[in-house]
């Protein structure tokens, strides 16, 4: 099919896109779901663009494209569609954003993907701003591997620098005896090696910008993984109001230094020594996050509803929490408890709509709130 001519971007940028409008969103996961299904409460359209088949963001869309990130002519028609887009993923090929931020308003930017998909650009850009990492060093191949332990230490850490998530394409190295499997995961990728954190617990920070500075961010989550992947978050993290508020500040840092535009989440070890708190960043996800989805029935605005106001230049909504929540994460079989779920009052049952529920697939998530009693 021959690309549509595009027509002219129709407002300066900063206007707000009215209702009616349509946010095309890059990939077709939950996440893209979420966003659609907050777009269209606010009477917004949404155009989605995913490679899969039975993108579960599809059947929540007014319009949808299957396409590879890459095929130019379906990026130039899909633009063609749509007032404004985002993305519900980091890994969208650079040339991908590069061809539609010329098109169309892209929210967040291109610069915010560049940052992020690159686990040594992303740790060297959060180290600039003065923010504490892990200590890291780089290792372009197996041969800088030996050199690169010698200057963090063991135990450490081998992540490929990108398209790595949920725990694949690491390696925790604590002995010589894994070295071998290091070396290996080396010789396939450009890596880079982080010291250990002794964390006492994992938090993020979902927080939400607009292009005229406004910041507004959800309390402090405090995230427990299962064989790597996200299984539970609790709301309010168990830390001191300080801790919290650095975690905040320090997320509205790298937000401004990004001038980024809509939802992100900064991931954070929480380490405790000699009785104090402090947070160390781990990483950074240019978009709406697992950690935030309590925020649909737990806080005012959720993440995906402030993630559209912001990329539709629109005010910021209160992120005040309605009570103490839990949100766990259904994955491969946990899917199969829906009626129970159901059938328990106050537990908000979310389906993804996805098919097979394969071994550590994200099929849903159930939130419950706790409310605060209003005495
Ligand atoms: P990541 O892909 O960077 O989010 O890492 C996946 C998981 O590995 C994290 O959620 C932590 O549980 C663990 N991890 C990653 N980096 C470190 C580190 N430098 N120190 C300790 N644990 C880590």
């Amino acid at each position: 099919m021959p690309a549509k001519e595009i027509s002219p971007v129709k407002s300066a940028r900063g206007t707000p896109f009215a209702p009616g409008s349509t946010l095309g969103i890059i990939g077709g996961g939950q996440l893209a779901r979420m966003i659609a299904i907050a777009a269209a409460q606010y009477g917004l359209k949404t155009h989605i663009l995913a490679p899969e088949e039975n993108s579960p963001a599809f059947e929540v869309s007014a319009a949808f494209t299957c396409a590879p990130y890459d095929d130019e002519a379906a990026l130039r028609s899909f633009a063609a569609s749509v007032d404004v887009i985002t993305y519900e993923f980091e890994n969208i090929p650079a040339a991908t954003a590069d061809l539609l931020v010329g098109l169309r308003e892209l929210h967040p930017s291109p610069t915010a993907l560049a940052t992020t998909q690159d686990r040594l650009v992303e740790k060297s850009f959060i180290a600039e701003l003065g923010i504490e990492t892990a200590a890291f060093a780089s290792v372009p191949d197996a041969a800088a591997l030996e050199q690169a332990i010698n200057l963090i230490g063991l135990p450490a850490v081998l992540k490929t620098r990108r398209f790595g998530y949920d725990g694949k394409g690491q390696i925790i190295i604590r002995s010589d005896s894994d070295l071998a499997a290091a070396r290996m995961l080396a010789e396939q990728a450009a890596c880079i090696l982080e010291g250990f954190i002794p964390f006492r617990e994992e938090v993020s920070v979902v927080a939400t910008r607009t292009l005229n500075g406004e910041f507004a961010a959800f309390d402090l989550c405090a995230n427990e993984h299962r064989n790597h992947i996200l299984d539970i978050t609790r709301v309010p993290a168990n830390v001191s109001s300080d801790t919290g508020r650095e975690a905040i500040s320090i997320a509205r840092r790298i937000a401004e230094a990004l001038d980024y535009v809509g939802t992100l989440a900064v991931e954070m070890f929480l380490v405790v020594e000699n009785g104090v708190e402090r947070v160390v960043v781990n990483e950074i996800a240019p978009r709406v996050h697992n950690s935030g989805h309590w925020t649909i029935e737990g806080a005012e605005t959720s993440q995906f509803a402030q993630h559209v106001r912001a990329v539709c230049h629109w005010p910021l909504g209160s992120t005040t929490r309605i009570g103490d929540v839990e949100m766990r994460n259904l994955i491969g079989s946990d899917v199969d408890d829906w009626r129970a779920i159901l059938a328990e009052g106050g537990a908000c049952l979310h389906l993804y709509g996805k098919e097979d529920a394969r071994p550590g697939r994200k099929m849903g998530h159930v939130t419950r709130v706790f409310r605060k009693s209003s005495s």
